[in-house]
């Protein structure tokens, strides 16, 4: 008998918490409050996050060719006669594509890199798919090319260095632009943006 008045916690929450903080973003306390949420939760709705994860898991890949997240490979996107292949988007993540496809502003491919250069998480060029990336110019060489990594460190450093990859001098870089965000306010803009949003100004007339 435990000689301590003091309850222990279950195992078995212990090894929930264990594995819910091993997902991006979520420290140990998020992971204690969403195991507690999941005990609370009826059993009908864990079945059904559990089947969908399982689902996501069974179901889902990585293109191939531009490794986004797809259902089959090569992804709707690669496989279609229609988009123009000469213009190749980088981003970090399948969920930025989605977020670009969502403005239905670009017909063009993507590249996903599956993250970014961080050397403080021991995140190097290796760890991201910039070998197929170069390998896929140099086979199809694009008309343009659209940087479109996060403007921080990791983005930054990530695009110089794809940038410097790229020995063809034919093929056009490009990178989105970064300035204030529509309905933001010039008081809250950070100096930064402000500043870049200054040398990326537009001619209007
Ligand atoms: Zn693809």
């Amino acid at each position: 008998m435990n000689s301590s008045n003091k309850a222990s916690i279950s195992s078995v929450i212990t090894e929930l918490v264990g594995h819910l903080s091993q997902l991006p973003g979520i420290g140990p306390k998020t992971a204690e409050r969403l195991a507690f949420h999941i005990i609370k939760t009826p059993e009908s709705k864990i079945t059904s996050l559990s089947q969908s994860l399982m689902k996501a898991k069974q179901q889902l890949t990585f293109c191939k060719n531009c490794f986004i997240v797809t259902e089959n490979d090569p992804c709707s996107i690669c496989s279609n006669e229609f988009r123009d292949h000469k213009t190749l988007c980088i981003v970090h993540n399948s969920i930025d594509a989605y977020a670009i496809e969502n403005t239905n502003t670009y017909s063009g491919s993507y590249h996903i890199l599956n993250g970014s250069i961080s050397p403080i998480n021991g995140i190097g060029p290796n760890e991201l798919t910039i070998s197929q990336l170069l390998m896929r110019i140099n086979n199809n060489l694009p008309n343009e090319i659209i940087i479109a990594t996060n403007p921080t460190i990791e983005g930054d450093a990530t695009s110089t260095y794809i940038i410097n990859q790229i020995k063809n001098d034919e093929v056009k870089i490009t990178r989105l632009a970064i300035g204030i965000p529509i309905g933001g306010d010039l008081d809250y803009t950070d100096n930064k943006t402000l500043t870049q949003a200054f040398n990326s100004r537009q001619p209007i007339r």
